[in-house]
């Protein structure tokens, strides 16, 4: 990238590290940055570094915000005795969409995989049993519908059995491997609702 100066082929080169951005698409958002007023870039950089300084885990359910709690787990109109458990921010947000899920949730950041090397001690699930000490009538596990998803639900539900506290799984409405927050909303309440017993 020669042809560039410096400061641009720096900024082609930091907006092509993003995923989903190759080569090209960096070179065509580069020049679009450099086109807009200054405030506005000032604004989007501002509102990257405030993002990143300030996000941190809701130490209820935690997932990523910048309050000590979520605007879920502050709201007392949730119903707080249900938790659905997700693997990350993004399947909580597909969720959130649909509208018709009140209760609250659990986010695990990760999945259980022998091949990757993630254990039960890799992502937040002794968060999750500590919080089930608490008034819990239902617990509902929405992990993906990979092999990783399931081996987590298995894992959890076992985990859970001997409290009492009913478990239940998502119906498998959902593609396989599929990651949540790309499935539509019906389809995600319909595998909400069909959620069966574990
Ligand atoms: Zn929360």
């Amino acid at each position: 990238m020669d042809y560039y100066s410096r400061q641009i082929s720096k900024l082609i080169q930091e907006l092509s590290t993003l995923p989903g951005i190759g080569a090209k698409s960096a070179q065509r958002l580069a020049f679009h940055i450099l086109n807009m007023p200054q405030e506005q870039v000032e604004e989007l950089s501002t509102a990257l570094i405030d993002a990143r300084r300030n996000i941190r885990y809701c130490k209820e359910c935690f997932t990523l915000t910048d309050e000590e709690l979520c605007p879920i787990c502050k709201d007392s109109t949730r119903n707080h005795k249900v938790i659905m458990v997700v693997e990350n921010t993004r399947d909580l947000a597909a969720y959130e969409k649909t509208q018709k899920y009140d209760g609250v949730y659990h986010v695990l950041h990760g999945a259980i995989s022998p091949m990757l090397g993630i254990g039960p001690n890799e992502i937040k699930l002794k968060e999750l049993m500590h919080r089930l000490a608490g008034e819990v009538e239902e617990v509902i596990i929405a992990t993906n519908s990979s092999l990783e998803g399931e081996t987590t639900a298995m894992y959890i539900s076992k985990l859970i059995k001997p409290t009492g506290i009913k478990v239940t799984r998502i119906a498998s409405g959902v593609p396989v491997g599929g990651d949540l927050e790309y499935i539509d909303e019906v389809t995600l309440l319909r595998a909400l609702e069909g959620r069966t017993e574990l």
